[in-house]
């Protein structure tokens, strides 16, 4: 019984959304451009009220403000991704700019954190070793991006961003979203995806996290059920698996005209053409079929509220 309500009531603190107070009531004099204004910014210059001479709190404030610029801190920022992942996110991309602090730098951060956590414990990555020259490029791909979490982050997520366009285009919440939009989105996740990296270092068991954080986000950000979300981001994944085996095929078909002298011009482009329809068909295939389903799913919904 107590577990339920707790339940409900974190629920409850999760859908609402971050609200602002003024500070100090009453009329302020801007110590930086000296005009009057009443709230919590001087709308001439957008000095905050209070901001005069530097204090200890400011100073210490302002060695965190590195990463966050004026919107709210890291740390809250954190906070919020961590316990109200799509809530948070949707609030962001729906214009509410100054509830997290600007999504790349919040990843940046988290990346800085991360390195040195890794570096403190000695858990860092082991480097693969190029024992087939064949698979140089890529190895040598892998271990930059291993050394380089905050872009490794990014290269992991980043392609989740045209399925999830087609997929979750037309959903009960955040219908619509945009490319950049989207983009945005899957920062945010690079930031949850170090933060579980952090928690796998514990146990591997939690490597999980990731995809259990992915569908959280999506159910409470884009309003699907359990079985509207899981089917939709277990397509998106399908897609990026196939397009990540499809990267390694590309990387050994670029080697067989070296190898095979026998290869002829024809032979290569027929090859590539080849290459190209197998990586794009049944891509399209999953994504406009999926894309159709979503489609015809918002139009009975649209009929159920008429
Ligand atoms: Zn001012």
């Amino acid at each position: 019984m107590k577990l339920k309500e707790f339940r409900l009531r974190f629920r409850a603190w999760q859908n609402k959304s971050i609200n602002y107070t003024v500070k100090k009531k009453g009329v302020h004099h801007c110590a930086n451009c000296g005009h009057d204004f009443e709230g919590n910014l001087c709308p001439i210059c957008g000095q905050s009220v209070g901001d005069g001479r530097i204090t200890w709190k400011w100073l210490a404030y302002s060695f965190i403000n590195i990463w966050t610029g004026d919107s709210r801190s890291l740390p809250y920022s954190i906070f919020q991704l961590m316990l109200r992942p799509g809530h948070f996110i949707g609030e962001y991309i729906s214009g509410h700019r100054q509830v997290s602090s600007p999504p790349v730098n919040m990843l940046f951060g988290i990346a800085v954190i991360y390195a040195i956590i890794m570096h403190l414990f000695g858990i860092e990555p082991e480097p693969f070793t190029a024992k087939d020259s064949d698979l140089k490029v890529f190895i040598t791909a892998i271990n930059w991006l291993n050394n380089n979490p905050g872009w490794g982050a990014i290269a992991m997520t980043i392609f989740l961003t045209i399925p999830t366009w087609f997929l979750f285009r037309y959903s009960p919440r955040h219908p619509r979203h945009t490319i950049p939009e989207g983009i945005s989105i899957q920062v945010f996740m690079s930031s949850l995806m170090l933060i579980c990296l952090l928690f796998k270092a514990i146990h591997p068991a939690f490597i999980f996290l990731i995809p259990l954080y992915y569908y959280i986000t999506y159910r409470q950000l884009f309003g699907y059920n359990f079985w509207g979300t899981s089917w939709r981001l277990m397509a998106c994944f399908v897609v990026w698996a196939y397009a990540f085996i499809m990267l390694v095929v590309a990387t050994i078909l670029l080697k067989i005209p070296e190898m095979d002298n026998s290869f002829s011009v024809g032979k290569i482009i027929i090859m590539y053409i080849l290459y190209f329809l197998t990586l794009i068909i049944p891509i399209a295939a999953v994504l406009f079929i999926g894309l159709w389903i979503c489609k015809r799913g918002e139009r009975r919904r649209e009929q159920k509220t008429q």
